[in-house]
């Protein structure tokens, strides 16, 4: 950072929050200073070439539902940066004990008819769920605000509000669909037993069978959050390894705006 410069804001961490809330100050005018300390940004959906030259893996974030369907990262022109979403049909694969798998497919009718006596159930739940899944996404990603979708938001809020444990036991029969959804779920990272576990589950579940679990190709990490080219503009800088910077060195100079950090250290 250059001594004497102000921002109007500074953002700590280029991790797809950092980017996002870095973009939404800059298309407000104001002047951003995007700091973060590794060498590329894109934090947990950062790519790098781990093993040889040209292989790009992912560092941590592999597949990106929400990135497709999140109403931010659809108003930027990704595509323009190079990025291109790879689709499978079957989004997700469980595999289970007995050497089996139980797989998500894009249709809904395709997964629940392999899922024996939940077959019904799991139907009658994801089929009303992916077919709003934009209106749900809607409400669901944006800021504190009144419902736009208040019936979609009911619906889903309705079995959303379980615990994972609960909503398992009580919606499906077999193991098949427990471990399914089950999985899903756990990516809320939250005690089975805590209420509103259930929610990540439904929504992953929603968006796999509408938009689908995407994978990101042809674009390296600067370019797959847009931190280069046009997205970042004149007023905005991105300050790799400033990590020993001292909050000190910011009071009177500029207002810290944004901290972005993993959000399991909020918890
Ligand atoms: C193992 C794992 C797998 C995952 N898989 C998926 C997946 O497949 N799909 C999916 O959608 N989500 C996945 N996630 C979740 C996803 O990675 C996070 O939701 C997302 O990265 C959070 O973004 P963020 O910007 O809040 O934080 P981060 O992406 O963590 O970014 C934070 C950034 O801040 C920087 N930083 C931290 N401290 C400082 C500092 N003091 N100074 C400067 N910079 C700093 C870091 O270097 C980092 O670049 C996964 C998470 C994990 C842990």
């Amino acid at each position: 950072m250059t001594s004497g410069t102000e921002y109007d804001a500074v953002v700590v961490g280029a991790g797809p929050n950092g980017l996002a809330a870095a973009i939404t100050l800059a298309r407000a005018g104001r002047s951003v200073l995007l700091m973060e300390v590794k060498e590329t940004v894109g934090g947990g959906i950062r790519s790098a070439e781990l093993t040889l030259p040209g292989f790009a893996h992912d560092v941590c974030a592999a597949v990106h539902p929400l990135g497709l369907t999140s109403p931010f990262f659809r108003s930027l022109d990704l595509s323009a940066h190079g990025l291109q979403w790879v689709h499978s049909s079957a989004p997700l694969a469980h595999p289970l004990d007995d050497g089996t798998a139980v797989v998500m497919e894009s249709s809904v009718d395709r997964t629940s008819a392999a899922l024996g006596p939940d077959a019904r159930d799991y139907r009658a739940l994801m089929q009303p769920l992916a077919s709003e899944s934009e209106k749900l996404v809607d409400d669901l990603l944006a800021p504190l605000h009144i419902p736009r979708h208040p019936v979609s938001l009911l619906r889903f809020g309705r079995s959303a509000i379980r615990s994972i444990d609960s909503f398992v036991s009580g919606q499906f029969k077999g193991a098949r669909a427990r471990a399914l959804f089950g999985g899903l779920a756990a990516h809320a990272i939250l005690p089975m037993g805590q209420p509103t576990g259930s929610a990540v589950g439904l929504l992953l579940c929603a968006v796999g069978h509408s938009t689908g679990w995407p994978l990101a190709r042809g674009a390296p990490s600067e370019s797959r959050t847009p931190c280069s080219g046009t997205s970042l503009r004149s007023e905005e800088k991105c300050a790799p390894g400033l990590m020993s910077t001292p909050w000190s060195s910011f009071r009177g100079h500029t207002r810290c705006f944004s901290v972005s950090c993993p959000v399991s250290w909020l918890r």
